[in-house]
């Protein structure tokens, strides 16, 4: 693990066996933190944050150093890329993908960093000046899924280091190894030690993490289960938390859609990362003229999927990452089954064996079906048909997420009307899964707390401190106070 600049072991010597889901095979172990290497971290970064010199350093040096970071991983993106998917099953395309577009997020932030910090106030008071600034939130203590480990810490990493906060993150216990491999890159651009820290372990590593009175944010992506949890936790020492959380995305389909280009949209929706993604497009909420055509267009290209190994070019989908996600995901196909949904495809273990899934899609899914309200989190599409534009908006927004929706017409004015109408945080018309570190990312509902992206990112890493000044320098009445 990579604690206070050093490259070290559990204070227990105990370890933790890595993976690959594509072979079954155990590739990698990692040490398995215990309680005290949680506390050293943290004091690390405590430290690093208290007495060291981050959090006074300059905008300008901090943006320096996180540009040098963002080119080192342009340098290695493709063998981070290659840990990644040999970790989580995903397709090495599309880790490569996020590789090379992680460095934006650096830059994007060093600029945010270097410009206005704060605001002069407009004071009603003639004697007075005041003004905001911006500070560094403090210790954070990042907690991180195993679907993209390193994409989801750097959209934490790379506003918390902006602020000037000191971080420690532990990634999940399927896919360690890319964020322990990321910290060689953070060690080669010269960050003091203990701004940096990762430790890699289980649950209970997250939560004596998300336990410690001396950490002053958790910034969690994951399930909302676990959201939950880490959040009761926090409250007891008034932690702040950012919870970036699950989904069951709606993708609302009309009659005027453009059906080819729709189709794809779906596909790509949730067939695509084998639909192990938080902002899937599970729920196909289509209007019923447009219904027989999309699905049949749907199938046509669903027919031609390529399962298979993630680490060749043609390979479309993956594997699900671990047995349980497999065993999931089966299950509720099942229930799905039982509670009278019509599979139209697949809704069984693909023919090339191991975690391999068929992509899946159920017809005559009904509100009150746990496949319409619980995340699957894998390659199961459930449809329903809607006759009016009110019907719509009030299916796609009956669920206790609000993660995403994908909104399909070419009718401009329907199209804004019901994406203002859709409770999510993001919402593409005629598009799916676009994302951008300008871009604001978060859920309403139950997918979360806080935004990640753009501005609202990185002031959820900072306080903000608002300083008055008195200029005519003469004696106040002590009396009245304040005003
Ligand atoms: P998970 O909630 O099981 O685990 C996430 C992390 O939390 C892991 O590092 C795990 O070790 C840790 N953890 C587990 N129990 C803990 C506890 N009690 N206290 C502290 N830490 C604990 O999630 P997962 O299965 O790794 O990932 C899939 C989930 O992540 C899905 O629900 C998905 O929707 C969500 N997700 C959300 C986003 C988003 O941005 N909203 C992005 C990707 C994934």
């Amino acid at each position: 693990m990579y604690i206070d600049g050093q490259w070290v072991d559990a204070s227990d010597g105990g370890t933790l066996d890595s993976l690959n889901p594509y072979t079954g095979e155990v590739w990698a172990q990692v040490p398995n933190a215990t309680a005290a290497d949680v506390a050293k971290a943290v004091e690390a970064a405590r430290r690093a944050f208290d007495d060291g010199e981050w959090r006074h350093t300059t905008p300008q040096h901090r943006a320096r150093l996180m540009r040098r970071l963002a080119e080192l991983i342009t340098k290695n993106a493709e063998e981070l890329a290659r840990i990644e998917s040999t970790d989580n099953g995903k397709l090495y395309r599309e880790m490569l993908a996020q590789w090379r577009y992680m460095p934006e997020w650096f830059y994007y932030y060093a600029g945010l960093a270097v410009s206005e910090q704060g605001r002069m106030l407009a004071s009603d008071k003639p004697n007075f000046m005041a003004f905001t600034r911006k500070e560094p939130l403090g210790v954070v203590a990042a907690i991180t899924p195993w679907n993209s480990p390193a994409f989801l810490m750097n959209w934490k990493l790379a506003p918390a280091l902006a602020a000037g906060c000191t971080f420690v993150v532990k990634p999940s216990e399927h896919t360690p190894v890319s964020s322990l491999a990321f910290a060689r890159l953070v060690e080669e651009a010269g960050f003091p030690k203990g701004v940096f820290n990762v430790l890699s372990g289980g649950p209970e590593v997250g939560k004596f993490l998300s336990e410690s009175t001396r950490i002053d944010k958790i910034a969690f992506t994951g399930s909302d289960g676990v959201g939950k949890a880490i959040a009761q936790v926090a409250a007891k020492n008034l932690t702040r938390v950012g919870l970036e959380l699950g989904g069951k995305s709606p993708q609302v389909v009309f009659d005027d859609c453009d059906v080819a280009v729709t189709a794809h949209g779906i596909i790509s929706g949730i067939f695509a990362a084998t639909g192990q993604s938080c902002m899937a497009g599970s729920r196909l909420i289509v209007q019923k003229g447009a219904k027989a055509q999309l699905i049949e267009k749907i199938l046509e290209r669903v027919k031609t999927i390529k399962l298979g190994d993630p680490m060749q070019p043609e390979t479309e989908m993956g594997p699900a990452a671990t047995k349980p996600q497999f065993d999931k995901v089966m299950s509720m196909l099942e229930a799905a089954k039982k509670q009278g949904a019509r599979v139209v495809c697949g809704a069984k273990p693909a023919e090339i064996g191991g975690y391999f899934i068929e992509p899946t899609i159920l017809d005559q899914v009904r509100p009150d079906m746990t496949i319409f309200q619980d995340e699957v989190f894998g390659p199961v599409l459930s449809v329903l048909e809607f006759e009016t534009e009110e019907e719509a908006v009030r299916l796609a927004n009956d669920t206790r997420y609000g993660l995403a929706a994908g909104v399909w017409t070419l009718n401009v004015q329907k199209a804004h009307r019901v994406a203002a109408q859709i409770r999510a945080g993001s919402v593409w018309i005629n598009a799916y899964r676009t994302l951008a570190p300008y871009a604001p990312f978060g859920g309403y509902g139950q997918s979360g707390i806080g935004r990640e992206n753009g501005p609202e990112g990185l002031a959820e890493y900072q306080e903000t401190k608002t300083v008055w000044i008195e200029t005519s320098g003469k004696s106040r009445d002590p009396f009245t106070i304040g005003l």
